[in-house]
């Protein structure tokens, strides 16, 4: 049995598919207009920890992860008016196209996934190749009467509208407008009534539409793109926790006032990592990518370890120390995993809890927990070897593929020499 914490309940509960053996999980995927950040990278481990654990159980997953290859303005830069998305900034910026700049910055995504060990959902659509889905969409939410014009630039959602509103993040409609600390853009019966499309034949990346030529609004992309890969409802749907609102709540009052059916069933939402406590961001010189912690010769797998020691509900507070410990944890699974030869029987009290570890709302840090008593426990090496590659199919440390490198004698013989300078504390002919 596998239990899941939904925030549309705020409750664990027992999840089963809709359809027996076959989920339907669908991850909002990256804005392809900068490097991927730690933090969108712990969201997307969860993901694929997920995703995995679904599998390990047996079922059949088809995971759809969007990528947003439009450049958005969120609803307080639309407010504002500042007129340029960050998809414009960077084209100028790097003097390319957006398309140029989306296609970079999506191998780049990729190219980190795979160090990360993040299995690729089996389907990845592009916001700019699905224009035509949303405009769809949009059309059948202005025939029911879920859309109108505020001013002559925005046709937007009206929330008003949608009856369950606010539902997944408990939010009411009264303390929104109370709450609202955006400048409504003029003409909007509801601060919070979001824009669908925007007139703007002038924005960089424009289509014609029914509503002139201009873009779509950023939430009706993962209306339009989950439900034409996966069908109207959804069984999990993921995110990180500023996803809840405003965005999750306008892809299900979109979808459900579209289709009138439920759109996701189970909505599972990662906590935001942290660096030394504090938020990351670029201003305060903590905003680190995957490269940067492969130039301190950090192992991707060392990070995936990392998230491994914390559950997805809470913080993951990202420091050079907790990393390096993470590095060393690795290494000595690996050595030690790689030096045994495995077996054909396993340790079935140990597999048992590693199973119950994680299908207990994915508790990973149990589950790792519970790999390292195996290893220290009594079971034959061939025996803990076959279990700890089992786990390893969610764990996702590739400790099937590594093989302990042995260094040749003149390497060996600089390790001490440096060792043994380092002792003396001469660090700069020790270093060279
Ligand atoms: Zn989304």
């Amino acid at each position: 049995m596998i239990r899941l914490y939904n925030t549309l309940t705020r409750k664990i509960e027992e999840f089963k598919p809709l359809k027996k053996d076959y989920v339907r999980q669908y991850d909002c995927g990256p804005t392809v207009y900068w490097y991927a950040h730690i933090g969108n990278m712990w969201r997307y481990i969860i993901s694929d920890f997920l995703r995995r654990t679904l599998e390990y159980n047996g079922y059949k997953v088809k995971q759809v992860m969007n990528i947003t290859d439009v450049g958005h303005l969120t609803e307080d830069e639309l407010a504002a008016d500042t007129g340029e998305d960050k998809m414009e900034v960077s084209a100028k910026r790097e003097k390319k196209t957006p398309k140029q700049i989306a296609d970079f910055y999506t191998k780049a995504f990729f190219k980190d996934t795979q160090r990360l060990n993040i299995l690729r959902p089996q389907v990845t659509p592009k916001a700019t190749e699905h224009i035509d889905s949303m405009i769809q969409i949009i059309r059948t939410l202005e025939e029911k009467g879920y859309a109108y014009w505020a001013g002559d630039k925005y046709f937007v959602y009206d929330i008003s509208k949608f009856k369950n509103y606010g539902r997944l993040s408990g939010k009411k409609l009264d303390e929104l407008k109370l709450g609202a600390r955006l400048e409504p853009v003029s003409g909007k019966k509801n601060p919070f009534d979001f824009a669908l499309w925007i007139k703007d034949p002038k924005h960089l990346m424009h289509w014609n539409s029914p509503w002139g030529v201009g873009y779509p609004g950023w939430h009706i992309e993962c209306s339009a793109m989950s439900m034409k890969y996966l069908g109207p409802t959804l069984d999990i749907h993921t995110g990180g926790e500023d996803n809840i609102f405003p965005h999750h709540e306008n892809e299900i009052a979109q979808s459900e006032a579209a289709t009138g059916k439920k759109f996701g069933r189970f909505w599972l939402h990662i906590r935001h990592n942290l660096v030394n406590g504090t938020k990351m961001s670029k201003s305060k010189g903590n905003f680190y990518v995957l490269e940067d912690l492969i130039d301190k010769d950090y192992d991707p797998l060392a990070f995936r370890y990392l998230c491994l020691t914390v559950h997805y509900r809470k913080n993951l507070n990202f420091t050079w120390q907790s990393l390096e410990r993470a590095q060393r944890a690795l290494n000595k699974l690996r050595q030690q995993v790689s030096q045994w030869e495995k077996g054909k029987k396993g340790c079935p009290e140990f597999e048992k809890e590693f199973l119950r570890a994680v299908n207990n709302d994915l508790n990973m840090p149990r589950a790792l927990a519970i790999t390292w008593d195996l290893l220290r426990s009594n079971y034959p090496d061939s025996s803990k070897k076959a279990a700890i590659l089992k786990f390893d199919q969610i764990l996702g440390l590739g400790l099937a593929e590594y093989k302990l490198i042995k260094p040749s004698k003149r390497v060996q013989q600089l390790v001490e020499k440096r060792e043994k300078l380092r002792k003396q504390g001469q660090w700069q002919e020790a270093d060279k």
